[in-house]
């Protein structure tokens, strides 16, 4: 028998303790021990509930269950765990809950602890560490529990979750919450939501995708509780979690086979993506519509999970209704699109129907907002993908500028797409024919007055397009994953030069700009390294400028903060380039192997103007020198600037004020100067 750990006592401390409401009953069914948050949940003392027959609790709180279900629970040796149950109180109110049955022992007679696991009465569960582990005991052997400190860092887990995530107790400790699930946009907002409810000291509970250490996938029914350790005085946050791989698994297949979304009976996505595709063929006129539901996951908050099926049922009925004999999909959690001939204004009317037949939960309408795109077959976009991406643009805007409006692709968007198409279209062209240029921006050494580091920065004249900024180029390189070309183009150039500058007798390092997604590429360093290797640059001649974006995420995952180790072994320098514009955690300067600090120019910038500013980057630069770091300041542009600077301790400065970013040929006659 798969019992409960028995070095404590179920009683009713032991029940009052846990943050589920939960009870007591024995084999004839009827309650043992009725724990206060039962009581509370239900509505029935203990001694209301002990008073009634053997079958009361079946009969009436219970009663979803059959009799068989129930039957097995009173007699079963092991665990059951219903995912999703209704239960009934003295008022007939339904709850929606999760039910886990634990049958063990107590002096011979067989009980079985019921604990409903309801989202909303968990909330800010205080708990000192002794029943922690009496809780996590409970759920050991059927549940994977994690347990997080207030930053998110895993303090420890159980062996479920060892065995199921592939961890090893030792690698797993000191790892970060994020790093549990997978690297996506969809994966993101799910865990920033979990995060900011727990934070919140709200539960959260919901099915996420998560991915083991080798990066598979697998699915869970996670809850995340915020609770207080008394001993030590501090937030703690558990997630209990049970693998659901298997049911997603089969009705991720069978969606997919029978293009059906289960929940709406919509088609899905894949034959969304098949109808357009013949509609095209067939050059079918047609307004592609992509509704969104605003603020989805507040909403889930708010209502329990039946009330949030209910609602995206609801929510389809209306578009039916509405919609008539469009067609229709539900393609994600929380977004639609409807493919229709009708107008622009039909379209938009929906806001309003919608306003009109609300959706009802517990008799309340629930507020809802929609952001929608419109986008058109031929005359915005030619095609599904092309349909999609504009659509997204679109309700992207929409969201925020608030929300609650369906519009149409504008102009701007329109030609703003346009030409991020051309310019991906152009870019890997000019890198298949080399045709970036690099320029290079000096940086003076306050002590010595010399320039000592050039910054390598690319520079884009395209024949069609004219110049293309950085500003606008990398974001863009970096959706297309082109930022890896850009990134070993530009490290090739910047090793050549080095080398010429260093054959010619000249003291001068090259610092290129990285973005993290390269480095998401587990063969960066080895790229890095063969690259010196080929070119026969030494090390020691290169620098990398990383931004507080890249730290973040480098502190994070353990195979980016050992790539940079590897490049530092081997004398590659690090720099936090932007410092200051960042998240205000400065928890990767201990981790990451940085040795400079670049503070970022829009400081500069505001020197003179602002006393605060003043402060500021003093403040920063002592920061840095008391971390032992070099400090850079760039955007210095005049010499007022460049003083005040050096009073504080730079050790570098960068900026117009020295010169502009300037060829290899002009980098020379400045060093002669
Ligand atoms: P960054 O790394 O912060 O580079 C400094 C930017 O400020 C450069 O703009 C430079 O021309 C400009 N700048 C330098 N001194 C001054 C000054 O005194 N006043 C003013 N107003 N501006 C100054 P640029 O070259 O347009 O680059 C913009 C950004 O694009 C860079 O910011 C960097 O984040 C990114 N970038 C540029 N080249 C590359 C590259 O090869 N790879 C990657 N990943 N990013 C790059
Ligand atoms: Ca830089
Ligand atoms: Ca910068």
């Amino acid at each position: 028998m798969s019992q409960i750990h028995k070095s404590f006592s179920i009683d009713e401390h032991y029940l009052n303790s846990l943050p589920f409401p939960a009870f007591v009953i024995n084999q004839d069914g009827q309650a043992s021990i009725w724990g206060k948050n039962a009581e509370q949940l239900f509505g029935f003392s203990a001694t209301d509930i002990k008073g009634h027959t053997t079958s009361f609790i079946h009969e009436n709180l219970l009663r979803q269950l059959s009799l068989e279900t129930f039957k097995s629970i009173l007699q079963s040796e092991d665990s059951t765990y219903l995912d999703k149950i209704q239960v009934y109180t003295s008022a007939n109110e339904e709850i929606t809950t999760a039910l886990l049955a634990k049958p063990f022992i107590e002096q011979g007679e067989h009980l079985i602890l019921i604990m409903l696991m309801l989202p909303e009465l968990m909330i800010n569960s205080v708990s000192n560490s002794r029943t922690f582990t009496d809780l996590k005991h409970g759920l050991d052997s059927t549940f994977m529990t994690v347990t997080l400190d207030q930053d998110g860092f895993i303090l420890e887990c159980n062996a479920e979750f060892l065995k199921t995530s592939q961890w090893t107790p030792k690698r797993v400790i000191g790892k970060t919450f994020w790093q549990l699930f997978p690297d996506n946009d969809v994966s993101e907002k799910i865990t920033n939501n979990i995060w900011r409810n727990l934070n919140n000291c709200n539960t959260w509970q919901g099915e996420v995708e998560k991915v083991t250490k080798t990066g598979q996938s697998y699915w869970v029914l996670l809850t995340a509780i915020p609770t207080f350790n008394l001993e030590t005085n501090e937030q703690q946050f558990i997630l209990i979690e049970k693998d659901i791989t298997k049911s997603k698994t089969i009705q991720h297949q069978l969606e997919k086979i029978a293009y059906i979304d289960t929940e709406t009976g919509l088609m899905n996505a894949h034959r969304l993506e098949k109808v357009i595709a013949s509609m095209i063929e067939e050059d079918r006129h047609f307004s592609f519509v992509y509704l969104s539901i605003d603020k989805f996951y507040t909403l889930k908050e708010l209502h329990d999970q039946q009330i949030n099926q209910s609602l995206i049922i609801e929510f389809t009925n209306r578009i039916k209704m509405y919609f008539q004999d469009s067609a229709m999909a539900r393609i994600n959690e929380n977004d639609f699109v409807v493919i229709t001939p009708l107008s622009e204004w039909f379209i938009q009317g929906f806001l309003s129907y919608l306003q009109q037949h609300p959706i009802y939960s517990s008799n309340i309408a629930v507020p809802i907002s929609i952001s929608g795109g419109i986008t058109r077959f031929p005359e915005d976009q030619t095609t599904f993908s092309q349909l999609m991406k504009a659509s997204i643009a679109t309700i992207t805007s929409v969201r925020e500028a608030g929300g609650d409006k369906i519009v149409s692709l504008s102009k701007a968007t329109h030609k703003a797409l346009n030409r991020k198409a051309l310019i991906e279209k152009r870019l890997l062209q000019a890198l298949d024919q080399k045709n970036l240029k690099v320029l290079y921006q000096p940086q003076v050494d306050v002590y010595t007055g010399k320039i000592t580091v050039v910054e390598a920065l690319v520079r884009w004249e395209d024949e069609v397009m004219g110049v293309v900024s950085p500003d606008e180029l990398i974001p863009i390189a970096e959706e297309t994953g082109l930022i890896n070309n850009i990134g070993s183009f530009m490290l090739e150039r910047a090793c050549e030069q080095a080398l010429i500058w260093k054959k010619a007798g000249l003291h001068l390092k090259v610092a290129i700009n990285s973005s993290v997604r390269e480095f998401r590429d587990k063969n960066m360093a080895k790229s890095v390294l063969d690259m010196l290797a080929k070119t026969g640059c030494p090390a020691s001649l290169i620098q990398i400028e990383i931004t507080e974006k890249f730290a973040l995420e480098a502190e994070a995952a353990t195979f980016i903060t050992q790539q940079m180790r590897k490049l530092e072994n081997e004398g590659i320098v690090f720099v936090l380039d932007d410092f200051g514009t960042g998240y205000g955690s400065f928890r990767y300067m201990q981790i990451l192997p940085i040795d400079t600090l670049k503070i970022d120019q829009t400081f500069t910038n505001s020197l003179l103007k602002s006393e605060k500013t003043q402060k500021l980057m003093h403040g920063m630069v002592q920061l840095g020198k008391s971390m032992e770091l070099k400090v850079v300041a760039e955007g210095v542009e005049t010499a007022e600037q460049a003083d005040l600077l050096m009073t504080y301790g730079c050790d570098a400065i960068q900026g117009y004020y020295i010169s502009k970013p300037v060829t290899p040929e002009e980098i020379e006659t400045l060093l002669v100067k």
